[in-house]
C-alpha cells in the first residue's frame, strides 16, 4: 500500500516558523536516524527556523555515537519543555510510526496540537491525522523515505555527511544490514549517494554492532540457553526473565538482535523473544519471520502490537509462563 501526497509540503515548510519532528516510543536506529537526519537537513536549509526533535524516551546506548544526538529532547525527561514545543509548533513531522498511540505519553500532546502533520512511515494501516502523507509498506526504512522526500523537495544540495550518517544508520538497521527482502536497487543507489557524500559506511557498522559490553554478550548466552525449538511448527522462541536481566546488568538495547539468532536456525521460519518487564508489568514481545508468515497480523491479533509482515512487536499482561502457553496454543491453532 503506497500513498505519496506531499504536494504543497515545500511551501508549508517555508512558511512554518516552529517545526517539530517526532518518532515512536523506544526509538530504534530508523526512528532516531530519520528524525536527526531530517532535523539536520532542515537546519541546513532554514538556519533561522526553530526546529526540535522530540522523542518519547531515550534510545539505546548503541546509537549514542550518532551526530548531533545531544540536540534531541526526550518527552519523559524534559516534559514541560517538550509539551511547550509541541503546543507551539505549526508543523509536525511524525516519522517511523503511523498512530499516535505508538508515542506513549506524548500521544495526548500530539492529539491536542493545532499543527499540520506530515506522516512519513513504512508501517501498515496508517491513521488519518496528516495533511501530508508519504506511507509505503514496501520500503525497508523511514530513512530511505526521508532521502526520497529530500529529493522530492529539491533539497539534495543541502545534504551533508552528518545527515548521510543518520540516514545510513536507519537504512542499515531496518534492512538487517541490507539483507531483508525490502532492500531494493533504489536502497543501494541511495546508499551509494550517501557514501559519495563522505559517509564512512564501515565505521557506522562498527559503531553500531561491534560495540557490545561483556554483560550484553553474557546475557546473549543466557538467552541462547533458554532457546526452545518447536520443530514441527518451524518455530523457535527465547525468554528472558527480569531476574536474568538484572543479573546481567541489563540496559535498554542490550537484547536488540537476540531474536534473530532464533530465526537463524535451519528450518525455523518464525522466531519470538519474550522479555519480562517487571516495572511495566508486561512481557515485551518481538516477532520475526520469513516469507508469508505475517507476524504483524499475529502481533495485532494476539499481543496488542503490530509492525511489518516479517518483523513486529507487542506485549502481554500475563505472566511469562502464561504468555508462553498462549504462544504455544497460537502455534497449534494457526500453523
Ligand atoms: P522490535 O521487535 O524490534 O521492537 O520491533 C519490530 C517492529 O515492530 C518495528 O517496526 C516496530 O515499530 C514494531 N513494533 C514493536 N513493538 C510494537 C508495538 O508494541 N506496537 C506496534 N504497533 N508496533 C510495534
Ligand atoms: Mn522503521
Amino acid at each position: 500500500m503506497k500513498i505519496f501526497e506531499l504536494d504543497g509540503l515545500k511551501h508549508t515548510i517555508e512558511k512554518s516558523q516552529h517545526i517539530v519532528i517526532v518518532a515512536h516510543k523506544n526509538p530504534d536506529g530508523d526512528a532516531v536516524g530519520s528524525s536527526l537526519g531530517l532535523y539536520l537537513l532542515l537546519k541546513e536549509v532554514f538556519p533561522q527556523k526553530e526546529i526540535h526533535v522530540i522523542l518519547p524516551n531515550k534510545f539505546p546506548e548503541f546509537l549514542e555515537w550518532l551526530p548531533q544526538q545531544e540536540q534531541i529532547l526526550f518527552f519523559d525527561q524534559d516534559n514541560s519543555r517538550s509539551r511547550e514545543k509541541i503546543a507551539q509548533a505549526d508543523l509536525i513531522f511524525t516519522l517511523d510510526f503511523n498512530s499516535f498511540g505508538r508515542t506513549g505519553q506524548m500521544s495526548q500532546s500530539l492529539s491536542a496540537s493545532k499543527a499540520e502533520f506530515v506522516l512519513i512511515d513504512h508501517h501498515q494501516q496508517p491513521d488519518d491525522f496528516a495533511v501530508y502523507t508519504y506511507s509505503d509498506t514496501s520500503i525497508g526504512s523511514t530513512c530511505e523515505m526521508i532521502y526520497t522526500t529530500i529529493q522530492h523537495l529539491d533539497y539534495t544540495s543541502y545534504m551533508t555527511s552528518e545527515i548521510g550518517e543518520c540516514l545510513y544508520t536507519g537504512i542499515m538497521t531496518d534492512t538487517g544490514s541490507f539483507k531483508f527482502p525490502s532492500t531494493s536497487s533504489t536502497t543501494h543507489r541511495i546508499i551509494a549517494d550517501l557514501i559519495d557524500l563522505g559517509v564512512d559506511n564501515s565505521k557506522i557498522h562498527q559503531n553500531t554492532y561491534d560495540n557490545s559490553n561483556l554483560s550484553r554478550l553474557e546475557l546473549l548466552g543466557v538467552a541462547m540457553n533458554n532457546l526452545k525449538v518447536v520443530a514441527e511448527k518451524k518455530a523457535a522462541y527465547i525468554s528472558l526473565s527480569q531476574e536474568e536481566l538484572d543479573k546481567n546488568n541489563f540496559k535498554k538495547g542490550d537484547t536488540e538482535g537476540f531474536v534473530n539468532y532464533a530465526l537463524s536456525l535451519k528450518d525455523v521460519d518464525l522466531a519470538v523473544i519474550f522479555i519480562e518487564n517487571k516495572s511495566e508489568e508486561i512481557i515485551k514481545i518481538s516477532l520475526r519471520s520469513f516469507g508469508d508468515i505475517d507476524v504483524n497480523k499475529l502481533a495485532r491479533q494476539y499481543f496488542e502490537g503490530g509492525g511489518h509482515q516479517n518483523a513486529a512487536g507487542g506485549k502481554s499482561d500475563l505472566s511469562m509462563s502464561e504468555t508462553i502457553t498462549k504462544f504455544e496454543k497460537i502455534l497449534t491453532d494457526e500453523f
